[in-house]
């Protein structure tokens, strides 16, 4: 008999393991920004960091970020957890901090496209970014240099689903000693956990899967604890205080949160963690319904191509389907007619047309009209965004609904 407890049991607990006030059931919202002592020595104590859970001052944390923080940790299986306040802060907070002037940073070609931006703002500072197509390591591999300091990728990309040779990376980075960051805000770890695979780090949009609701921004910097921060360059001499396993979080979150400041509120804290109690459901339900879909639109004729990574069709099919529990809510697919995008688009009545993806109701978007024009035809053209291209962020409606709804739009 397996005596670990699941996940949703360990979510839905999770708040009373550090201290029940007042006897309630979920974490309060703390709102005090200020914390204040009797004795002096306590309010040193927070400052020297002698005083274990101590607070002085929001920005740093409050108690309801920390119980947050400590969930995630939980749910990655990891030894620590940094929150900020949007995805974005967490993945600029983590570059800023851990990387320097002449350092190298290996990414996938597939990433969000704030982060891709984000990249281009990287080399500005002076550091050298490769972009690789991670899904065949040779890539990564071939890409490595004496001062690369990371490997970044997603672990399904959007809006094209690829997926990268996850555990071959990991392993790649082992032997090299190079730090393997993850953002793993599309699945979650309800669908795959990537220190299984060797990551050092794992990010998340807390906005999209682990709120799942569309009523709150957080990110989140999750160690894993299988990174040896004793042999990073960039630690500084002030964070390289006892155990190794902490210094590469205690930096972020000096450096990256309290210096730089995109901290968490405390009320997004509380909806994001109260989000995450239905993760594990709401994955279940939002997969079924997207394979479900997928198979549907794969079979239609106005259909050229579906992008979904538990159809057998997918390139990265077999990866997927050694890794994840199963595919999430996140898909896209290519009209044969590229002209038509538009009037289908407008002829769903149930998914809005709005972009943001992971919110309990199902979202479309145009891809090449939107989220890509700015990077232009040639770009779209290299990262195989077809004209045609729709995403669909899969909500909770019922999955019948939602296929008639595709079938009556699709149909002409
Ligand atoms: C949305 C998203 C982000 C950014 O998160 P925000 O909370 O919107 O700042 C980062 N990575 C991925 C994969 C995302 O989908």
């Amino acid at each position: 008999m397996n005596n670990e407890p699941g996940l949703t049991t360990e979510i839905v607990h999770s708040d009373r393991e550090f201290g029940v006030e007042h006897g309630g059931l979920h974490k309060p919202i703390h709102t005090s920004v200020q914390y204040g002592f009797d004795k002096v020595e306590d309010l040193i104590g927070v400052f020297q960091g002698t005083l274990k859970g101590g607070f002085n001052y929001a920005r740093q944390g409050t108690p309801t970020t920390a119980a947050l923080e400590a969930k995630l940790t939980m749910m990655e299986q990891g030894v620590g957890t940094v929150s900020f306040a949007t995805g974005m802060a967490a993945i600029t907070a983590l570059f800023l901090t851990l990387l320097r002037a002449g350092d190298h940073i290996v990414s996938s070609r597939y990433v969000f496209g704030n982060t891709n931006s984000l990249l281009g703002t990287l080399g500005d500072l002076g550091i050298a970014v490769s972009k690789v197509d991670a899904c065949v390591v040779r890539h990564v591999a071939q890409a490595l240099r004496p001062e690369t300091r990371m490997v970044f990728v997603e672990t399904v990309a959007n809006p094209g689903t690829q997926i990268p040779d996850l555990d071959a990376i990991g392993r790649l980075c082992r032997e090299k000693g190079v730090l393997f960051v993850v953002d793993n805000t599309i699945l979650s770890p309800a669908l795959f956990r990537p220190k299984d695979v060797g990551a050092g780090l794992v990010v998340h949009s807390l906005t999209k899967t682990i709120a799942g609701h569309g009523n709150a921004l957080g990110g989140a910097v999750i160690d894993t604890g299988l990174f040896d921060w004793s042999r990073y360059p960039n630690i500084n001499e002030a964070y390289r205080k006892g155990d190794a396993k902490q210094w590469g979080l205690t930096q972020i979150r000096k450096k990256g949160l309290r210096d730089m400041g995109g901290s968490l509120s405390s009320q997004h804290a509380h909806l994001i963690g109260a989000g995450a109690e239905t993760l594990v459901l709401r994955l279940a339900q939002t997969s079924a319904t997207a394979m479900a879909l997928a198979r549907f639109l794969e079979g239609h004729p106005a259909v050229a191509r579906v992008h979904y990574p538990m159809l057998q069709s997918h390139p990265q099919h077999a990866l997927a389907q050694k890794h994840f529990k199963a595919g999430s809510w996140l898909m896209a697919f290519e009209l044969r007619n590229a002209d038509a995008c538009l009037e289908v688009l407008n002829r769903l009545k149930l998914p809005v047309k709005a972009t943001g993806m992971g919110d309990s109701r199902t979202l479309v978007i145009p891809v090449a009209h939107t989220i890509f024009w700015e990077a232009g035809a040639a770009a779209r053209a290299e990262m195989g965004i077809a004209d045609g291209l729709i995403r669909v962020s899969v909500g909770l409606e019922d999955s019948a609904d939602l296929i008639a709804d595709f079938a009556q739009a699709l149909a002409d």
